[in-house]
Formats: structure tokens, sequence, C-alpha cells
């Protein structure tokens, strides 16, 4: 179980940015991961920086839901926001990113796991926490003798090995066929598998339990082909504008309207912050759904939903522009055993 000492909060950074700023009220957004610590942090700058603290408690998932407009009506000087990189956007109320970088030493933990399977070659990845790890687990790896790649270049993931759950550019490589995941839920792991066709071994560095993910990427990959050929069959559909700053794309939105009507179908722009099957529930006569918001909605949430969600992708499947094989690259094709 992790506990705030777990976690780098960097509390002088921040008070140091609200002496800086003259702040006198901040508005604090924190992900699920890190809301159990958020009275802490919220007394610890009261306390330290003498300044008042809002809580955001709507929902966050990622950087591209930062709270400005929040950040703005309650008169806050500085948003504070926790557990995700800086995001290459302007914002109103001038921001802090802070990473909340783990503190917990991973390396022994993770060569015992890699030598236990027989991993010869690897990617590492992660999400924030953790990649400030990824380097000594590289070296540790190596050091084992076994050959690791360590990539980045995203704008969204600026750290090498990071992954976000719609950006998996830095474990976009040749070099191997296994990526190793540290990190823990299913979230991330998944969405490397799903989106990259290679096999994941992910380590919880909390719990030190290590899993494969193809059985799970596998029943995923049912669930999607369940709603895209189900979304073939409709004819009226809901194009989802996400209403969250780094979620709205109306122009891709529209896009997809057009190419719906060209199809033969009728289709609906919709507007909204959280996508949830309950909004539907007196919206009648909408028998699929196009999310161009977050494209992680339709995967994980979609089940929720009586009719099918579908990405952007697999719309392009359902208007004849891609086909299924060129949609998921299939776990199925790589060899079984394979160590990679
Ligand atoms: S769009 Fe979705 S997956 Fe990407 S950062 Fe935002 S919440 Fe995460």
């Amino acid at each position: 179980m992790a506990t705030m000492e777990d976690f780098d909060f960097e509390i002088e950074k921040i008070i140091s940015e609200v002496k800086a700023r003259n702040a006198r009220r901040v508005l604090l957004q924190f992900p699920e991961g890190l809301l159990p610590y958020a009275t802490n942090v919220a007394s610890l700058l009261e306390e330290k920086a003498e300044v008042e603290v809002v809580t955001s408690l709507d929902p966050c998932w990622g950087a591209c839901d930062l709270a400005d407009y929040e950040a703005l009506t309650v008169k806050a000087d500085i948003l504070v926001h926790f557990g995700h990189a800086p995001w290459p956007s302007k914002t109103k109320v001038p921001t802090l990113f802070v990473e909340c970088f783990s503190t917990r030493e991973i390396a022994g933990q993770a060569v015992k796991v890699a030598l236990r399977l027989g991993l010869k070659r690897l990617i590492l990845a992660s999400t924030i926490q953790h990649v400030r790890e990824l380097p000594s687990i590289k070296k540790s790896l190596e050091d084992a003798g076994i050959s690791v790649f360590l990539k980045s270049g995203s704008r969204s993931a600026p750290y090498p090995g990071q992954v976000l759950g719609c950006d998996f550019s830095n474990v976009h490589l040749p070099n191997a066929s296994t990526v190793f995941f540290i990190g823990g839920g299913f979230f991330h792991a998944v969405g490397i598998a799903l989106f990259t066709g290679k096999r994941v071994i992910s380590l919880d560095p909390c719990t030190g339990e290590a899993r494969d993910m193809t059985p799970h990427v596998k029943r995923i990959l049912l669930e999607r082909y369940a709603h895209i050929s189900r979304a073939k069959a409709a004819k009226k559909f809901g194009v989802v504008i996400g209403l969250k700053s780094g979620q709205t794309h109306i122009d891709v939105a529209k896009r997809i309207k057009e190419e719906l009507h060209a199809s033969g179908k009728e289709a609906y722009l919709l507007a909204m912050r959280e996508v949830s099957p309950e909004r539907f529930i007196n919206l009648k006569g909408i028998e699929a759904l196009v999310v161009t918001a977050c494209p992680r909605i339709a995967i994980e949430d979609g089940p929720r939903f009586p009719i099918p969600v579908l990405t952007l992708d697999e719309i392009a499947v359902v208007i004849g522009r891609k086909n299924w094989v060129e949609l998921y690259p299939s776990l199925v094709e790589r060899g079984e055993g394979e160590n990679g």
C-alpha cells in the first residue's frame, strides 16, 4: 500500500512559486490515484506557504484536462496540477506541474522479474511516476546481460520511456517485441499492447506482481470487434466533442459527421465533459457513438454503454476507410513464447 512518502510532491517548489507570484489562492488538481493525499498537501501548503487552498474534486485523468477554467472561476492565482508531465498548451491561469515522481527504488525488483521470466531484449516503459527510475533500471538490467531500449521524442510524453494512455510513441521501436512496463493497473500496460502489438509484461512496484497482458488484450480485441460490427448496422450516430481543454477537436468531429453522411448514415454533433451512459438515457434514437475526445473512453467505458462506442480509428472501419487488420496490430500474429 502506497503512502504519501512514496511520491515527491515538491512542496518546497510550490511554496517558492506561491511566494514568487505573491499568490493568495491556489487551486490544486490531482488525478484519482493521488487524491488520497490531497488534504495532507492542502494543509501543508496552507501552513507553510500561507496561501488559501481550494482542491478540485472533478475527475481528472490526464494533463489534457487542466482545470484552467475552474481556476479562473474560483479566482485562483495559480493552478497546481499534480501527477502528469507538462502538457503543451497555453492556460489563462499560470499552471505549475508537479509530476509526483515515485521515491521507490525498483531496479532490483525489475532485474529479478526479468531474469525469472527469461527476458533477453526489451523496451522499457512507464508512467510519469516511475520514469525517473528508468535509466537506473536500464543499467541494472544491462549489467544482468539483458538488452534494453529506452526511447524519447514525444511532445506530450517528454521523458524517455514515458507513455500516456493515448501516446505510445516512446515504445514504437523495431528493436524488441517485448515491452517491460513499470507501473500499476491495467490502463497503460493494456494500451501499449493494444496499440503497438507488442507483448507487454507489467511490474507493479507497489505489490511486486508481474503480469503478462496478452489475455487481457485478447479480451479487449473481442469487445472492440463486437462494437465495430454492431456499429456497422447502426443508422443514427452521435459524434461526441470533448469539452476538456486538451480533448476538444471540433474540426475532426465535423469531418466524421460529413463522412457518416456520405456513407448514408445520420449523424449529430454532441458536446460533453464526462462521456457517461447516464447522459444518453433521455436522448432517444442514437444507435452508436463516435468519441473524438480521449481515445480510451470507447475502449475502457464502451462496455458500460447499451450502444456501440467507437474510437476515431474504429469509425474509419465502419465507413470503409480502414480495415480491421490495419486497426490494431494483432497480438495473435506474434509467435507465442517469444522473449524478444
Ligand atoms: S486524452 Fe485520454 S489517454 Fe490521453 S492523456 Fe488525456 S486522459 Fe490520458
